[in-house]
C-alpha cells in the first residue's frame, strides 16, 4: 500500500539490481550536487551563521538531505533518491535560465537606447569631408549629416537647416526644425536637409549616453515596495522552516514504513516549495520594465522609489511658466506712465534685463533689438529671484519686476493702475518699471499656453487628481490662465520659498504631492514634493533636482508617468501574489506527504517564470 502518490514513481526507479545502480547514480548525481549546485551552496550556506536564510538555504540544504540521505542508503542498501537531489538543482537552475532569458528582454530600452548610436561621422577637413570612428571626434570638429542619417553626436548647427526626428529622446514624434544656433542630439534622426554641425559634446558628455546613465541607474535602484518583501520573506523562511521539521517528526514518528524515507521527502518537498524565489524577481523586473518603457516615451525616471511613489500622488501641482505655458513670452504692449517715455522705458528695461536669464527678460532684450534701441551699460546689476531686476543704468537706479515688488519699494503705481488690470484682464504678465524712484511705466508680455495643456489638464482631473496652478506672476493674470486651462486653485505672486511652503502646506494637508516644475525657481518645490518632475526644456537645476525628466516638454507625460507608475505597481503586486502563491498553497500538501519533491522544484521554477512573464507584459501595455 502506497499512501504518498510519489511513491510509486521513486521505486520505479529502483531498476535493475540495487547493488549497481545506487552507485552509479550516485555518481552521475555528485557533480550536479556539488558543482552545478554550487552557487546554491556558496550562497545559501554562510547566511546561517548569521541565524538568516535566503532561498539559496532551501534549495541547498533540501537537495543536500536528499543526497545526504541516499549516499547512507546506498551504503546500506535500500532505496535511493540520488534524482531526487538532481532533479531540484537541475530544474531551478532550468527556471534560472528561462528567467534569465526573460530578464535579458527587460532591459531591451538600454541595448536599444546604444544601438541607436552611429558608429562614424563625416567630419568636414579643409573643404573635404572624411568619415571617422565617432570616438575620434573632438569637440570643435565640424561634421556633415545628410538627410535619413543619424546624427553622430551632440553639436550645434552650423549652416544648413532640417527637421530632425528626436524621438528616441523626447518621445516627440513631431520632427523639430533645426536652424543654425540650434542644438542637435546625437544618435537623433536627420530627415529632410543637409547640415553641417560643429561639435560640442562626446561621449560620456551627450544627451543620450547620460540618459543611458539615468536609467541604468534607476533600474539598479531598490523600490521601498521590495523592502516589504524582503521582511515578508525573512519571516517566512524560518516559519516554514518550522512546518518542514514539525512534518518531518510527524512522518518519523506516525508515518507508515518506511518513516524515515517519507518524513525526509516531506522534508525535502516543504523546504523546495517554501523557497520564495520569484519573490526576488517580483520587484526589480517590474521596474526595470517600467523605467525602460518611460525612456522610450521620453520620461526618465530617476529611481525606483519615485516611480512607486507616483502611483499614490492625489495633487499635481504644475508651475505656469514654462510648464502650462511655452515659456516664450513676447512683449505685446508697452504702457508708458506718461507721454513719451516709450522708448525710454523699453531701452533702460533691457538694458538691465540683459543681465537676466528670465524668460521674461529675453523676450524684452528681444523687443528693443527689434525696435533697434542701443542699450545703456549696467553696473551693480542684481536678479531679485521671482520678483524681478536692479541694475544702475545711465547712472540712474533702474528697479523692474512685478507690481508688487514697485509696491513693496512704495513706488507709487497709481498712474498705471488701469493698464495694469487691462494687461492682467488680458492673461497678459506685466512687469512694471521704475527709474530712481519713480514709476516709468509697464510693459505687458503674453506667453501662450501649450497647445496640450487644457486637455491634459482636464485628463489629470478625470483621474481624479486635484489640480494646483503655481506662479511667481500676477494674482489677476494667473487666475485669468488658470480660467482659461480649467485649473480651479491658484497659488499666484509665490516667491521661489513661497513655492516649497505651498508643496509642504499641501503635504501637511495629508495630500501625495507631484510637483512640475522647469525654472530655478521650482527646484526647492522640486525636491520637497513627494514626486518632482521637471521639463527637459527647463534649467539644469530643475532637472538636477527632479526625480523625473519629462524630455517631452509637455504636460501630457505627467499623466503617462502617472499611469505607467500605477501599471508598474499592479504589476509588482500581482508579481508578489504569484510569487507567494505556489508556495502558501503548495506547503500543505508537501507537509501532508503529496508533493513529491521534483515537483516542487518544477512549480517554483515555475512561479518564477511566472513573474517575469508578468513584469514583460508591462513593455506591451499601452499607456
Ligand atoms: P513663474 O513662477 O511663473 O515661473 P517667476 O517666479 O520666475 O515666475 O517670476 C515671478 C514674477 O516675478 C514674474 O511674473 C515677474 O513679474 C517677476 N520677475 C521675475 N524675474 C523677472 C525679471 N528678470 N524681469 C522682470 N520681472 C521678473
Ligand atoms: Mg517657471
Amino acid at each position: 500500500m502506497h499512501v504518498l502518490p510519489w511513491f510509486d514513481y521513486l521505486n520505479g526507479l529502483n531498476l535493475g539490481s540495487w547493488q549497481v545502480w545506487p552507485w552509479v547514480l550516485w555518481a552521475l548525481a555528485t557533480p550536479v550536487q556539488f558543482w552545478a549546485g554550487w552557487p546554491f551552496y556558496k550562497s545559501g550556506i554562510p547566511v546561517l551563521r548569521h541565524g538568516t536564510a535566503n532561498m539559496h538555504t532551501l534549495v541547498a540544504l533540501g537537495s543536500t538531505v536528499a543526497y545526504g540521505y541516499s549516499a547512507v542508503i546506498t551504503i546500506i542498501g535500500t532505496g535511493v533518491y540520488f534524482d531526487t537531489a538532481a532533479l531540484i538543482i537541475g530544474l531551478i537552475l532550468l527556471g534560472r535560465f528561462l528567467e534569465a532569458r526573460a530578464r535579458g528582454r527587460t532591459s531591451e530600452t538600454i541595448r536599444r537606447l546604444i544601438g541607436l548610436q552611429p558608429n562614424t561621422a563625416r567630419v568636414v577637413r579643409d573643404g573635404q569631408e572624411i568619415e571617422v570612428p565617432v570616438q575620434d571626434l573632438v569637440a570643435g570638429d565640424v561634421v556633415a549629416v545628410r538627410p535619413g542619417e543619424r546624427i553622430p553626436t551632440d553639436g550645434e548647427v552650423l549652416e544648413g537647416s532640417s527637421a530632425v526626428d528626436e524621438s528616441m529622446l523626447t518621445g516627440e514624434s513631431m520632427p523639430v526644425d533645426k536652424t543654425p544656433g540650434l542644438p542637435v542630439y546625437g544618435a537623433t534622426l536627420n530627415r529632410t536637409g543637409f547640415f553641417q554641425f560643429r561639435v560640442t559634446r562626446i561621449g560620456q558628455e551627450t544627451a543620450l549616453a547620460q540618459i543611458i546613465r539615468l536609467v541604468e541607474e534607476a533600474q539598479g535602484s531598490r523600490a521601498p515596495i521590495q523592502r516589504l518583501a524582503d521582511r515578508v520573506a525573512s519571516v517566512f523562511v524560518p516559519a516554514v522552516g518550522g512546518v518542514a521539521v514539525a512534518a518531518f517528526l510527524f512522518w518519523l514518528l506516525l508515518g507508515p514504513d518506511p518513516a524515515l524515507t517519507y518524513a525526509l521527502l516531506t522534508l525535502v518537498a516543504i523546504l523546495i516549495i517554501a523557497c520564495p524565489c520569484a519573490l526576488g524577481l517580483a520587484t526589480p523586473t517590474a521596474i526595470i520594465v517600467g523605467t525602460g518603457k518611460g525612456a522610450e516615451r521620453g520620461i526618465l525616471i530617476r529611481s525606483a522609489q519615485a516611480l512607486e511613489t507616483a502611483h499614490r500622488v492625489d495633487t499635481v501641482v504644475l508651475d505656469k511658466t514654462g510648464t502650462l505655458t511655452e515659456g516664450r513670452p513676447v512683449v505685446t504692449d508697452i504702457v508708458p506712465a506718461e507721454a513719451g517715455v516709450e522708448r525710454e522705458l523699453l531701452r533702460l528695461a533691457a538694458s538691465v534685463e540683459y543681465g537676466s536669464e528670465h524668460p521674461l527678460a529675453t523676450a524684452i532684450v528681444e523687443e528693443a533689438n527689434r525696435r533697434g534701441a542701443s542699450l545703456a551699460d549696467v553696473s551693480d546689476f542684481e536678479a531679485l529671484p521671482g520678483q524681478g531686476v536692479t541694475g544702475y543704468a545711465d547712472g540712474k537706479l533702474v528697479l523692474l519686476g512685478s507690481p508688487a515688488l514697485l509696491a513693496a519699494q512704495g513706488i507709487p503705481l497709481d498712474s498705471l493702475s488701469e493698464a495694469l488690470a487691462k494687461l492682467a484682464s488680458e492673461g497678459k504678465t506685466p512687469v512694471t518699471v521704475a527709474r530712481d524712484g519713480v514709476a516709468l511705466g509697464s510693459i505687458g508680455l503674453a506667453d501662450a499656453a501649450k497647445p496640450d495643456s487644457r486637455e491634459s489638464v482636464a485628463r489629470l482631473q478625470e483621474m481624479g487628481l486635484e489640480v494646483v496652478m503655481l506662479t511667481g506672476d500676477n494674482r489677476q493674470t494667473a487666475r485669468h490662465i488658470a480660467d482659461s486651462l480649467g485649473i480651479a486653485r491658484v497659488e499666484a505672486e509665490t516667491l521661489p520659498s513661497d513655492k516649497v511652503e505651498v508643496v509642504r502646506r499641501l503635504q501637511a494637508d495629508g495630500k501625495v504631492v507631484a510637483m512640475v516644475g522647469d525654472g530655478i525657481n521650482d527646484a526647492p518645490a522640486l525636491v520637497q514634493a513627494d514626486v518632482g518632475l521637471a521639463m527637459g526644456a527647463g534649467t539644469d537645476v530643475a532637472m538636477e533636482s527632479a526625480d523625473v525628466t519629462l524630455m517631452g516638454n509637455d504636460v501630457g507625460s505627467v499623466i503617462t508617468t502617472l499611469r505607467l507608475s500605477r501599471q508598474t505597481m499592479r504589476a509588482i503586486k500581482q508579481n508578489l501574489f504569484w510569487a507567494f502563491f505556489y508556495n502558501i498553497m503548495l506547503i500543505p500538501v508537501a507537509a501532508g506527504g503529496f508533493l513529491n519533491p521534483v515537483l516542487a522544484a518544477l512549480a517554483m521554477a515555475f512561479s518564477s517564470v511566472t513573474v517575469v512573464s508578468n513584469s514583460l507584459r508591462l513593455r506591451g501595455a499601452g499607456v
